[in-house]
């Protein structure tokens, strides 16, 4: 048993570090802990002063809307205070039920009554916005704040282009209209990757992108965060004839304009709530926004005002929660994933936490950048967010519960430079925040999308050789390197599942026919960093043979047109690794062939020159007009600039002939073309 003391002080702890979380979730956006984590310490100092009611002060975080208004933006006070939701946590369909007998003991109903009118609808995880328009015109956009003053952000709503800036259809004299801007998943996953490309902090996620956003000093900021809104109800109106029920209330206000969600259902009694609680659930992962929830509103509004609120809440709705998305848990250790492409992945291994409805023991921890930036630690308590389809990733530390004697964590020193999977060495380009494994070929996680490449068609266009296909050859270990795929028998193939053993011999077939090809595309097919279908093309025809390319240093690469420090940087290095030696020489034993050529031809009339195709040809697709222009060593670029010397128009040319016009570019046309060409 605590003494009263020990309770008081408890309680006060508790207060202390809830007004710590509030100021930086409300204030400055940026939360510390999930929100799961907030609502289990709410909730214990609810259950605290329950218990002790005489410890209840006016001023504790459970009796007022959290949230204070920035002093930098000007304050609105709210005609009609904006509440929050008392919240359900029972997130069965217990909690529909309860919602309603509570309301019915409040209404006075008996079992013999009928059952209450219940409006359900989504709650979108974002940021309460009171939207004001005078005479049909907004006038004002306020935050919710304290719930009694909130914050002018006008000039940043109006960036949001699904807000009317005029309402259509009637316009009463004064609507207030209250919603949720958010900013969509596909929004937020985009805004996050291209931060990340750039080496600049993420946002934690969506509701605190919208929220931070929203409560910005220069409105150029928030419109580059692509916010969207959804509105779910009214503040003050003048001279607007209310409709009776809630539903009827948003059926209005779309025809305003507003966008409303369509996932809403009216249902009688609880029931349709606990359906659609349970459907929404199931389609929660799909949904392309974040959402905490559901929330049930009695739907009349006479029925509304006479349940009436209390301080910060109304007695008539309810937020039905759904699991949280983003939940603590102790990080145990950092793996290492090698992506099909060579990317190194810091992976963070975690003590199992249910998050966003499954048990996660992974999360991604991106790059070491975003390691550094966070400074995320191996026995750190973190943060992690699991929604939607999305893998599961680390937003956060919680710097305070971090132990002692803890260290930085560097990825290229944990793996000693070296990939766990094929011990080739792990580079870091200095503009790049991916570490790399230079194993390619020879590294198994990097061999399916190799070989996929291999095959494909502008490489040695094996048909046949797809996906699923590719998965089963590695994953069965019946390809080890590209060489291997040649050494494939109809008999192996039929063996695999699925596989008819016609389409075995077909393969067999394609693979043999895959094997006279020429030096451009077998240089292309091996996938080297950096090295596309135009590179490999030019260093055949510079080289002539695949020995020249073997033995040039990376200062002889650069005298190849096109070809930089980079390029030649990644050449060197591809080639520079045995494995990937062996693996030529391989393909090259199992039969590879082609004509080599003899160096760059000095007499092609397109030597040196560049050319761009625009329009339809009468007489030739784009890749045989391409194919004759390079054979003759012309280039073909694919826009117009002042160095190109030619461009071949043909019917409906669009901007890159208007372009050629302006810039003063010889133009010629399919026959002319075929008459240089003959030249
Ligand atoms: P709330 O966000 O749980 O619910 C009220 C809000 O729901 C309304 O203001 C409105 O904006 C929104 N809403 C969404 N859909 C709605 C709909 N269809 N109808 C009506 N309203 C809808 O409550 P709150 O008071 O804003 O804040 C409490 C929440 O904030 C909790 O979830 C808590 O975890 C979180 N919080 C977290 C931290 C932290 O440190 N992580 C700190 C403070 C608060």
């Amino acid at each position: 048993m605590q003494s009263p003391e020990q309770t008081a002080q408890q309680i006060a702890a508790l207060r202390q570090l809830i007004r710590q979380y509030d100021h930086e979730y409300y204030v400055l956006d940026m939360p510390s802990v999930p929100d799961s984590e907030y609502d289990r310490l709410f909730r214990e100092l609810q259950a605290l002063e329950q218990a002790h009611p005489e410890l209840v002060t006016s001023d504790s975080p459970t009796q007022r809307v959290g949230g204070t208004p920035l002093p930098e933006l000007e304050a609105v006070r709210h005609r009609v205070p904006m509440l929050s939701i008392e919240t359900e946590t029972d997130i069965t369909p217990e909690g529909a039920r309860a919602f309603d007998a509570r309301t019915r003991k409040k209404l006075g109903l008996s079992d013999n009554d009928p059952p209450v009118e219940y409006a359900a609808e989504l709650k979108f995880d974002g940021l309460a916005i009171s939207l004001r328009y005078e005479n049909g015109l907004l006038v004002q956009a306020a935050t919710r704040g304290d719930g009694e003053v909130g914050e002018d952000v006008t000039q940043n709503i109006r960036t949001i282009r699904q807000i009317p800036l005029r309402l259509e259809g009637p316009t009463p004299e004064v609507l207030e209209v209250r919603g949720e801007v958010y900013m969509s998943r596909p929004d937020f996953e985009r805004y996050n990757a291209r931060q990340r490309a750039q080496g600049k902090p993420t946002l934690v996620n969506p509701r605190n992108g919208a929220a931070g956003a929203v409560r910005q000093l220069d409105s150029r900021l928030t419109a580059q965060r692509l916010l969207s809104f959804f509105t779910y109800g009214l503040g003050e109106t003048k001279g607007w004839e209310v409709p009776a029920r809630h539903s009827e209330l948003l059926d209005a206000l779309q025809c305003f304009g507003f966008p409303v969600c369509a996932e809403r259902i009216v249902g009688l009694g609880p029931e349709p709530l606990v359906q659609f609680h349970r459907n929404v659930a199931a389609k929660r992962d799909s949904l392309p926004y974040d959402i905490d929830g559901v929330v049930y509103k009695v739907n009349l509004l006479a029925l509304q005002r006479e349940l009436g609120f209390r301080s910060r809440e109304p007695h008539w709705a309810v937020a039905h929660k759904f699991p949280a998305q983003e939940a603590l848990t102790e990080l145990l250790a950092i793996d290492v994933q090698v992506g099909r492409t060579g990317a190194i992945t810091p992976v963070a291994r975690l003590k199992p936490v249910f998050v966003g409805g499954v048990t996660v023991t992974n999360a991604t921890l991106h790059n070491q950048d975003e390691i550094d930036r966070k400074d995320v630690r191996v026995g750190d308590t973190v943060s992690v967010r699991r929604a939607g389809d999305v893998i599961p990733e680390v937003v956060g530390v919680v710097k305070d519960r971090r132990p002692p004697g803890s260290v930085p964590y560097n990825l290229l020193e944990a793996i000693g430079h070296h990939c766990p999977v094929c011990g080739s060495h792990v580079i870091r380009q200095e503009d790049e925040s991916v570490a790399r494994c230079t194993g390619g070929l020879f590294c198994s996680a990097q061999r399916k999308q190799a070989i996929l490449h291999f095959a494909s068609r502008r490489a040695m266009d094996i048909e046949g050789l797809g996906e699923k296909l590719v998965d089963q050859l590695v994953d069965a270990e019946l390809v080890h390197t590209l060489a291997d795929i040649y050494k494939l028998d109809s008999q192996t193939l039929a063996g695999l599942e699925r596989m008819a053993e016609k389409s075995a011999q077909n393969i067999i077939d394609a693979l043999q026919k895959s094997k006279k090809t020429t030096l451009a595309r077998f240089i292309y097919a091996l996938g080297i960093r950096n090295v596309g279908e135009a590179t490999a093309k030019d260093l055949a025809k510079y080289f002539g043979s695949l020995q020249g390319l073997l033995e040039a240093d990376a200062e002889k690469l650069q005298q190849v047109p096109d070809v930089g420090p980079v390029v030649a940087d990644s050449i060197v290095q591809f080639l520079g690794e045995a494995h990937n030696r062996e693996v030529i020489n391989a393909l090259i034993a199992a039969g590879i062939h082609w004509e080599d050529g003899a160096g760059t031809p000095a007499d092609g009339v397109f030597n040196g020159k560049t050319l761009v195709l625009t329009g339809t040809l009468p007489n030739m697709s784009r890749d045989e007009a391409k194919a004759l222009i390079e054979e003759a060593g012309g280039k073909v670029a694919g826009s117009v600039s002042r160095k190109t010397d030619y461009v071949v128009a043909g019917a409906e040319a669009g901007s890159k002939l208007e372009k050629a016009r302006e810039l003063g570019v010889t133009i010629i046309d399919e026959a002319a073309l075929l008459e240089l060409l003959s030249n």
